[in-house]
């Protein structure tokens, strides 16, 4: 995370960050003395992905303080671009390299940082924290408790945030049998994370939003190859910037109602993995027949959500999740997919997130795939019927089975856009956060309607 420190004159051994912007389609760097220049055209040909794409390549020099004066960035725009350059080179990664420097970097300024600005660098604080707790170690600090206790302290200070963690005992009492059954092969016990925030007396309506946290996806039985097993710590990262999402809304006073849930959990293989052919009694009721291990993340979704409804009066339910890794065959690594059962619900949601770099792309949950999940022999639904076509679609509409009817729903595949060169990306932070800020007429939070 980047702090933000006012001074009040600058010190012979800072240096100020300037952003000068070029004509030509150049991007260089200058320094002279005590001041960085970056030399660039922000004149714009190129969609937002590209731009920020292009600005957290710039490398700056790494050297000493640096500073910034507030009169420089006037333009909310302007400051932007800054922020998206500082975060990319000063924001500490999850490393454990030996020389790793466990210091929070902080970053200098001169003059007043306004509500705007505030609300502009808690944004990309929580891309980061998401890309963070997305990157844990799966056997150290990334195990679903261990990811409990980092949350739980996090919001420990935080009056108006309710912490309820269900442990695995409890899931199997509460009959939250399809995410206490992924979680029992492995030694790392299953849980589930549930974060509340009610800030809305004046409405009734709560937005549920349920990433999923698989600290390792293994596959199970149904074992992933060498290639495919290397980056699946980071199958958790739906559920970090879940988390991530409702810090934002927490720190900026949101006025909302909101709850998070990340149902946390491995998927490896022990005497006691669940089986291929296995049907296990749902929380909805529903049975479902294992077919494959690997779809484990649908199991683990579709028990959250049906416990989320059922707690909650939910209107709007978002889902998160590296669920799939043929949406990579449909949409490449550059748009997350999205699925709903409401088209203009979809539509808004889609421009809302475009708009701020996270591109995705509506496609469709097609009745021929609820057939075929609906086309179990043992149970009442398989999680991965024998037909394989439409994988994204399937999974999507696994999930579209346990929504009620009256519950508004867009389900975000992040199987491509989550991770990149075995880092998570923060896929959809900034989608959703500025979906709930801006998607509903006037704001679903923002008190001045902004
Ligand atoms: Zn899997």
């Amino acid at each position: 995370m980047l702090k933000f420190q006012k001074i009040n004159s600058i010190l012979s051994e800072m240096y100020i960050i300037k952003i000068k912007v070029l004509t030509s389609d150049d991007t260089y760097l200058t320094v002279n003395k005590n001041q960085i220049i970056i030399n660039i055209n922000l004149d714009y040909k190129y969609n937002v992905s590209q731009l920020i794409e292009r600005l957290t390549k710039i490398k700056l020099p790494s050297m000493g303080n640096v500073c910034i004066d507030l009169i420089d960035y006037k333009d909310k725009f302007l400051f932007q671009v800054l922020l998206e350059i500082l975060f990319a080179n000063y924001a500490k990664k999850y490393s454990k390299k030996g020389n790793n420097n466990k210091q929070d970097i902080v970053i200098y300024f001169l003059g007043e940082i306004n509500e705007d600005k505030n609300r502009q660098i808690s944004l990309l604080n929580s891309v980061y924290w998401a890309k963070y707790i997305a990157d844990l170690d799966s056997l150290d600090d990334g195990t679903p408790e261990s990811i409990c206790k980092l949350v739980k302290n996090h919001f420990i200070v935080d009056k108006k945030v309710k912490v309820n963690i269900i442990d695995e005992i409890n899931l199997k009492k509460m009959n939250l049998n399809l995410l206490s059954s992924v979680g029992q092969g492995s030694i790392n016990k299953p849980y589930l994370l549930e974060l509340s925030f009610t800030n809305n007396p004046n409405s009734n309506e709560t937005i549920a939003l349920i990433g999923k946290g698989v600290t390792f996806d293994a596959g199970g039985y149904a074992l992933k190859n060498s290639d495919s097993i290397r980056t699946m710590r980071l199958d958790k990262c739906g559920g970090a910037s879940a988390i991530a999402i409702f810090d934002y809304l927490v720190k900026n006073n949101s006025i909302l109602n909101i709850v998070v849930a990340v149902p946390l959990c491995e998927n490896t293989i022990t005497a006691n993995s669940i089986l291929p052919s296995q049907v296990i009694k749902s929380y909805s009721g529903k049975t479902v027949q294992i077919d494959n291990p690997d779809a484990e993340g649908r199991l683990i979704l579709a028990d959250t959500m049906s416990y989320i409804q059922s707690k909650y009066n939910i209107q709007t339910l978002i889902t998160l999740a590296t669920l799939t890794g043929s949406i990579t065959i449909t949409l490449g690594k550059y748009m997350a997919g999205l699925f709903s059962n409401d088209r203009k619900f979809a539509k808004n949601f889609m421009i809302h997130s475009n708009k701020v770099g996270d591109e995705v792309w509506e496609l469709p949950i097609h009745w021929q795939n609820t057939r075929s999940i609906l086309s179990s022999e043992l149970g009442d639904i398989t999680n991965a019927p024998i037909k394989k076509y439409g994988g994204s679609s399937q999974a999507a509409a696994f999930l579209q089975e346990f929504i009620t009817n009256e519950t508004k729903f867009i389900h975000l595949d992040i199987g491509g856009t989550g991770v990149s060169d075995n880092r998570a990306t923060g896929s959809m932070v900034k989608g959703i956060i500025n979906f709930l800020n801006n998607g509903k007429e006037g704001g679903y939070y923002d008190k001045k309607g902004k």
